[in-house]
């Protein structure tokens, strides 16, 4: 029996393996590729007698053949991994044992990439290899030398090797999916699976054109005068020399603190340009590392804490339609509840019927889910699933799933409509939204009661909440006088909100809570905004001519203007906008990041905003400067490697004639 369970469990990885070594193309979840690793490790250290040299667990890697093979001068490992924190804390207890209670560890993060060997002779990168199976691996030197982050001449004269994972950024990898599907092409499952197809390409012109990037974190030399006694130091030995090092390493006293870090940056991760999928955690002394040595497959002096997972599979039980503010129609997927980094998911939404055809999904099928940088889950492809081609195709809806009136489609846009405007689905959409945080943020007013309203009659528009008293509250279920006066007064307060708000609250096409900032501070008050015709609009910055159509073409609607009419009568008058004062710094982006000295990264926004500027949360070629502050992080890399000019407090300071 057990034989039979360890052939599957070996037959099961190699396979795996194969798909994301050399195919770049997972199958499974990293998750439930480490739960069938672990099983096979855990059945082979019960019966020691089992493991044959051929296991899994006790190789590394695989090599495609796609490049020369070229046989490391020093083996690559792997790294043993646990998730959970009892399992780090009985590692670090047997190297207390044996080295006494004070052993330095040092954290970094495990960057989610593809493990590559570089050697430089007399400080000129002569080669690099990828990993492998960690004894023999793929020469690319050709292709890495187009990756800016590897630097081809170092400070010194010296030879060393230095290894490292190459990654490619979050918002390039949407990027290049998003070229590519535009293109018909192969989409990438995920970072990672990207960077690699992207390094291992036969004509480096190829990979020259995609936004590779390195880390580096290990010295390997042995012809240094005075070799660092520590791996802290060999990392700023590295950052000496001219290679990218991970800004977020931490010298770590002991296991407490490690386990400190890592349940720091389980949600910080997300704010990084760059897929981590956990830490590792390494002995600091090299003499102690030299000491424990490795196993078979991984350093002893090293393991690697993953992160819960955020990919997974399941099985999709049905489809579900829903009616959005604006009529698109929006397939929901439903399937088998899992725990997808650390909640209950059973629900992904699939955006419009096309993105169904895409990813080919019917129901029935085992799909990849993830919940990648967002908090939403996402069904990324379908899986080797059983009787997927005898399954009928998924059949787009034809009529509304709320009010049952034939759908449309609009030109150059993928998704269906419901144009009926009295439909209730879309009305009661627009008052969820118009409520919602980013516009009129009336968050006592949730889901239900919102239903209630509906199912009574007793609203059909946004305006018509202004005209509900304490007592129509109270008609409803479970609503007593306290919460029907909360419910009543909040609604009251949200008349003088912000006319940001506002008009973000108005649902016009295309402008979202950034765009209704810019048009806010723009024209000041509601009246200029309506009377602001389509030339003015359109030389706004960040505005452009589809958007400035939108605006007209809203302002100029019977029923809007009938809205924002009754608006009026019932004293729904938003609160003015605070204009640019200057141009200084007008058609300007800015990026923060860091934190600042004199002020918060919000306070600064609003002077730039005041100085006829824009802000924006990420950093791209448009981005004018970088403003950064103490402790900057991947923004601040991200604008280095775009060539962005970076100000510093004081640089900004001076710019609007203050000084510190
Ligand atoms: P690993 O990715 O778990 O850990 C070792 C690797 O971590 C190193 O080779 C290096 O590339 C990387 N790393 C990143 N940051 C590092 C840092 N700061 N210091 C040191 N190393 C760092 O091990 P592996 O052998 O590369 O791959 C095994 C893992 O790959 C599995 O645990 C699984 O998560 C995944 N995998 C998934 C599938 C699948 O089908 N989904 C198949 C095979 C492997």
């Amino acid at each position: 029996m057990l034989n039979i369970r360890i052939q599957f469990l070996k037959d099961e990885i190699n396979k795996h393996n194969h798909n994301y070594y050399v195919n770049d193309n997972p199958t499974i979840s990293d998750y439930e590729y480490d739960k069938l690793f672990a099983e096979l490790k855990q059945i082979e250290a019960d019966h020691p007698e089992l493991i044959t040299p051929d296991s899994p667990t006790q190789r590394v890697g695989s090599v495609s053949e796609k490049f020369l093979p070229f046989t490391h001068t020093h083996r690559l490992y792997s790294l043993d991994n646990t998730y959970n924190y009892e399992d780090l804390k009985d590692w670090y207890q047997k190297i207390q044992k044996e080295y006494g209670t004070d052993v330095e560890l040092v954290c970094e993060l495990k960057i989610d990439g593809l493990a590559i060997a570089l050697t430089y002779e007399n400080g000129i990168f002569t080669r690099g290899v990828t990993r492998g199976d960690g004894v023999t691996g793929e020469e690319i030197t050709q292709n890495l030398k187009t990756i800016k982050a590897i630097p081809l001449k170092l400070k010194d004269n010296v030879n060393l090797d230095v290894r490292g994972e190459i990654y490619m950024p979050k918002t390039s990898f949407e990027k290049l999916n998003a070229e590519n599907l535009e293109k018909g092409e192969k989409l990438f499952a995920n970072p990672r699976n990207a960077a690699a197809g992207s390094l291992r390409q036969l004509d480096s012109s190829i990979t020259a054109k995609r936004d590779l990037s390195m880390f580096t974190y290990t010295l390997v030399t042995e012809d240094l005068d005075n070799p660092p006694s520590t791996h802290y130091e060999s990392i700023m030995y590295m950052k000496e020399q001219g290679f990218k090092v991970n800004p977020n390493i931490r010298l770590c006293k002991n296991a407490d603190e490690a386990i400190e870090y890592c349940k720091e940056w389980e949600n910080k991760r997300f704010d990084l340009d760059y897929a981590t999928d956990g830490v590792v955690i390494k002995v600091n002394k090299v003499a102690i590392q030299e000491d424990l040595g490795f196993t078979a497959r991984a350093p002893k002096w090293a393991t690697a804490f993953k992160f819960p997972p955020e990919e997974i599979s399941t099985v999709i039980e049905s489809i579900e339609l829903g009616v959005g503010k604006t009529g698109a129609i929006t397939p929901v997927a439903n399937f088998k509840p899992v725990q997808l980094a650390g909640s209950t998911v059973s629900r992904a939404t699939l955006h419009n019927f096309d993105e169904i055809k895409r990813l080919d999904i019917k129901i029935g099928d085992t799909v990849l889910i993830k919940k990648a940088a967002e908090i939403i889950p996402k069904v990324i492809k379908v899986v080797d699933t059983p009787h997927h081609e005898d399954r009928p195709a998924y059949i787009p809806a034809k009529v509304c799933p709320a009010c049952n009136k034939p759908l449309s489609t609009i030109e150059g846009e993928v998704n269906l409509y419901c144009t009926n405007s009295d439909c209730e689905g879309q009305l009661k959409a627009k008052i969820e939204y118009w409520v919602s945080k980013d516009a009129m943020d009336i968050d006592s007013l949730g889901p239900s009661i919102i239903e209630q309203l509906f199912s009574r009659g007793m609203v059909k528009t946004p305006a018509d909440l202004y005209k509900l008293t304490i007592e129509d509250f109270m008609k409803l279920d479970l609503v007593k006088e306290k919460s029907a006066t909360t419910l009543y007064e909040s609604i009251q307060q949200s008349k003088s909100n912000p006319l940001k708000r506002f008009i973000t609250a108005l649902n016009i096409k295309n402008i979202g809570k950034e765009t209704a900032d810019i048009l806010a501070r723009e024209f000041g008050t509601l009246e200029n905004l309506i009377n602001a015709d389509f030339n003015k609009l359109k030389e706004i910055n960040g505005i452009g001519e589809l958007t400035a159509n939108e605006i007209v073409k809203f302002f100029k609607d019977k029923k809007n203007i009938t809205l924002l009419n009754e608006f009026k009568v019932l004293g729904v008058e938003p609160e003015k906008a605070q204009q640019a004062t200057s141009s200084l710094f007008k058609g300007m982006t800015f990026v923060l990041t860091g934190t600042l000295e004199n002020m918060t990264r919000n306070q600064a926004g609003d002077i730039i905003k005041l100085h006829g500027g824009q802000t924006s949360s990420s950093v791209s070629k448009n981005t004018t400067y970088v403003l950064a502050g103490e402790n900057a992080g991947s923004k601040l890399t991200k604008a280095q490697d775009l060539g962005i000019k970076i100000l510093t407090e004081k640089d900004f300071l001076e710019m609007i004639g203050k000084e510190i």
